[in-house]
């Protein structure tokens, strides 16, 4: 027989050093989001606030556990079976838990949290008690500095968990508590990782496509689309609507009338309709996909050109990171596979690009009205609820 889990207890970190009332005001929202994450996933349970940490309460435990640790201020998780607070009951769950031991070292790691008196034991005897308890069914040795099995136990006044699964969750903030940001989505393998970046640290986003027509396409479209359904499964309590700014003929143009720094006047093109989108919204910001030095567009001198197009600040979460560290990423939060479905467009890169540009060398290429036209663009945007589209084809766009 092995430990039958009823709770996932959930860890988080920087919430905890905030004011009592900003910890409060981030405990509930975090409640609120794994509640809406695990209900969008059709998985029973409903979540409470203890102490420093959040109990689900589920008979899906498995499921609740991939649910509570896609909730951004997650620090860790654990699928745990409740017992009372005495030696006797946390020996028998221990026992249990042990005979369905996996093999190799183990160490009983136990915290006692409570009042001096709630227990008449402290955390190191449930470690020696339970350490026996778990050699003696197991077999296995112990092994404190590098166990291969951590059997955790959890006592509190009223009950405590134990538990031999703690596994990960993103960190950061919850979801919807550091305002809106608006995200460059081009659906290829960087920018869906900055969204996902700008989420853990507790924006919303407001996605925007830029349909660059020939150059771009509806594969291309639909990628964008694919992978914003992929990251609005881990929102399914806020807005998710994919804006998508058909830019075709304009950048058509700067293909035909500007040399090389055509790169930088589309790419100020794109910062200027996410700014009016982010007027639109409400959004504090503009996040973008771009890593120092990865392309042309993205040196130093001209991510400094192009932020120049906008007075909002712009974000880029990736512009430290290694492409390789990037795609790693990707396929860890489950972008990777929608950003490389295979796209056929034309190249708007000249051959020979800018890499050190000036703003008066790049203004001066540009058509004097270029950014009232990408404002124009950003008014005519069509507007894809991805939720709605989620519910419509939920294996293709956003299941598992
Ligand atoms: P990604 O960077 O997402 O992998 P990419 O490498 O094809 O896509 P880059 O040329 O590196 O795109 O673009 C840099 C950033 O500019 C992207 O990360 C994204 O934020 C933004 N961007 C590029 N193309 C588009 C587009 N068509 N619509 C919206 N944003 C875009
Ligand atoms: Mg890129």
């Amino acid at each position: 027989m092995s430990l039958e889990a009823d709770t996932v207890l959930c860890r988080y970190g920087e919430i905890g050093l905030k004011s009592t009332k900003v910890r409060t005001d981030m405990e509930r929202r975090l409640r609120d989001n794994i509640e809406a994450l695990l209900s969008d996933r059709g998985v029973d349970g409903t979540v409470e606030r203890r102490w420093s940490r959040l109990l689900v309460h589920t008979d899906e435990p498995d499921a609740a556990l991939d649910a509570a640790t896609d909730a951004f201020g997650v620090v860790s998780a654990s699928p745990a079976a409740t017992r009372p607070p005495t030696l006797d009951a946390i020996r028998g769950a221990l026992r249990e838990a042990a005979e369905s031991h996996p093999g190799g070292s183990f160490a009983v790691r136990a915290r006692r949290a409570g009042p001096k008196d709630a227990h008449p034991f402290a955390s190191g005897d449930i470690e020696r008690e339970g350490g026996r308890v778990v050699g003696e069914v197991s077999g296995a040795p112990v092994d404190l500095d590098d166990p291969d099995v951590t059997y955790g136990v959890d006592c509190r006044k009223e009950e405590a968990f134990v538990f031999t699964e703690t596994r990960p969750g993103p960190g950061g903030l919850p979801l919807g508590s550091q305002g809106t940001a608006v995200v460059l989505l081009s659906g290829g393998i960087d920018s869906p990782v900055a969204a996902w970046e700008a989420m853990k640290r507790g924006c919303t986003i407001a996605p925007v496509y830029v349909d660059l027509g020939d150059y771009g396409g509806p594969d291309h479209r639909a990628r964008a689309v694919s992978v914003g359904c992929r990251l609005a499964r881990y929102a399914p309590n806020y807005d998710a609507v994919l804006r998508v700014v058909p830019a075709g003929d304009l950048v058509g143009e700067l293909a035909a009338e500007i040399g090389h720094t055509r790169m930088l006047s589309l790419r100020r093109v794109m910062l200027r309709t996410a700014e009016e989108v982010a007027r639109e919204v409400g959004a504090h910001s503009i996040v973008t996909g771009e890593s120092l030095g990865q392309k042309s567009s993205q040196t130093g001198p001209n991510l400094a050109v192009t932020d120049a197009a906008v007075t909002l600040p712009v974000h880029r979460p990736l512009l430290t990171r290694d492409k390789t560290d990037i795609t790693d990423a990707a396929r860890r939060i489950g972008t990777f596979d929608d950003s490389t479905l295979p796209v056929g467009c034309e190249r708007v890169a000249p051959t020979h690009p800018e890499t050190n540009a000036t703003l008066s060398a790049v203004e001066a290429a540009e058509p004097a009205d270029l950014f009232e036209r990408a404002a124009a663009l950003a008014a005519e945007a069509e507007t894809v609820d991805l939720h709605e589209l989620r519910r419509q084809s939920a294996p293709i766009a956003g299941g598992e």
